[in-house]
């Protein structure tokens, strides 16, 4: 409900703002802070390149669908995955033969990029409401990306020893 709202003032906003002055936009800074009506692409305070609000939103609403793309596709795997294991217990047959720490792994994996997905949903609902940038949740979702990556391959490392 409320995501739907959020759509629609989106576009709202994007159909208003299109048919406007065409240079002067609000465009706002993510390293200092600073927004105002300017035709500039730069920061006129600290000289990074400045996005425009209309942009950002564009930005946030790509970062919704693929924050929600890996929540319901991870989430539908783990599902899946959970299901599996179950079934192979209630049968008698064993057919995962994992350990009880190989499931821990996998469904660790599972929440943690279904986390990467929740913060970038918040991190991009953010940005098509408000229309900037939030600097702590574009950190989370950049450290979040690192923990995976570097993690990854300290477990890859590990289980091929
Ligand atoms: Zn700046």
């Amino acid at each position: 409900m409320i995501f739907t709202i959020v759509i629609v003032r989106g576009l709202d906003y994007f159909l208003v703002v299109n048919s406007a002055v065409p240079e002067i936009k609000r465009r706002n800074c993510f390293k200092c802070g600073y927004e105002g009506d300017i035709a500039e692409t730069r920061c006129p305070k600290c000289g990074k390149p400045l996005k425009t609000v209309k942009q950002i939103r564009i930005l946030g609403g790509i970062l919704v669908f693929l924050g929600a793309f890996l929540i319901l596709f991870v989430g539908a795997i783990s599902v899946f995955v959970w299901s599996l294991v179950n079934k192979a217990s209630t049968d008698g047959h064993k057919s995962f033969t994992g350990t009880r720490s190989d499931l821990v792994l996998i469904f660790g994996a599972f929440a943690f990029i279904i986390l990467f997905g929740v913060v970038g949903l918040i991190a991009g609902l953010w940005q098509l409401i408000f229309g900037r940038r939030n600097k702590i949740l574009v950190w989370v979702i950049l450290g979040l990306g690192f923990i995976f990556v570097i993690g990854g391959i300290l477990i890859s490392v590990f289980l091929n020893r």
